[in-house]
């Protein structure tokens, strides 16, 4: 019972003048013995006090009216920032592309909902292109690969930079050959990529792949395109090794 008498109270305070007036406005109106000039009074008073609520009434509504703006545009903000610290929590800053967690995850899903080819790939002799041309050229190097790899997958497929010179992508597709063929285009496509100065030659990348059905696990889906993305390495590099499910 403790609220509604706490509510009745904070009324009372609020119309405290108001609720005289109008006491002493009812009491008049039973009054048949009132003047006409008592009655006239009386009137104005109301006015007066009538007068004075639809003022409050009015800076009320443009106040409310203000706090609702200024809660959308809150709202928004806070919206805003919940999607960039989002984007900066799954994806790598230099280039773009999803970050390791990231890109776990959504080989994990992929793998729930179907085959799904996992290739991984790691730049050619990389120190020596930093050697060659400085640590930000390398850098620009690592933005290019990720470049060459939208460019043929397109900026929908889950690309991700797993590593400092490594990358992994996600490509659903219950074909053996189109997981080979597309470890095939990202390889061409990197070593024909023409870079922008001091990068005076063509760099290449090493691609493994492995094809895997739906419901295994990420681990061996990695491991396996690992082992084939070694493989490239020791047959010399710039070139493309599948791991085929049986
Ligand atoms: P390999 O063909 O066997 O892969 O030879 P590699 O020289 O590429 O050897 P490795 O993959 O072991 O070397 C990776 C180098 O990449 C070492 C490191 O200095 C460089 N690196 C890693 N992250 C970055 C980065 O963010 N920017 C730059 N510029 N260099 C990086
Ligand atoms: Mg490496
Ligand atoms: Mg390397």
């Amino acid at each position: 019972m403790g609220a509604p008498m706490h509510d009745a109270g904070l009324e009372a305070d609020l119309f405290t003048v108001e609720a005289a007036a109008l006491s002493a406005a009812r009491s008049m109106y039973a009054d048949d013995a009132a003047s006409g000039a008592q009655q006239r009074r009386m009137l104005g008073e109301l006015i007066n006090h009538y007068e004075r609520l639809m003022r409050e009434t009015r800076r009320l509504i443009r106040r409310s009216d203000r706090a609702e703006r200024d809660m959308h545009l809150l709202n928004r903000e806070l919206q805003t920032l919940a999607g960039q610290l989002e984007y900066r929590a799954t994806h790598d800053p230099l280039t773009g592309a999803l970050n390791r967690g990231a890109l776990i995850e959504r080989a994990q899903r992929c793998l729930t909902q179907g085959d799904m080819a996992l290739i991984v790939l790691d730049i050619d002799l990389f120190k020596q292109v930093n050697d060659d041309f400085g640590h930000p050229a390398g850098d620009s190097v690592i933005q290019a690969v990720v470049g060459c790899l939208k460019q043929v997958l397109g900026s929908d497929t889950a690309i991700g930079r797993v590593g400092g010179e490594e990358f992994s992508v996600v490509w659903p597709t219950a074909s053996r050959e189109d997981a080979a063929a597309i470890g095939q285009q990202i390889c061409n496509a990197v070593g024909a990529h023409q870079h922008c100065s001091p990068i005076s030659r063509s760099v290449t990348v090493s691609v493994g792949v492995s094809w895997n059905r739906a419901g295994s696990a990420f681990e061996a889906a990695y491991n396996h395109a690992d082992q084939a993305l070694y493989q490239a390495k020791r047959d010399g590099r710039n070139c493309v090794r599948l791991w085929l499910e049986a």
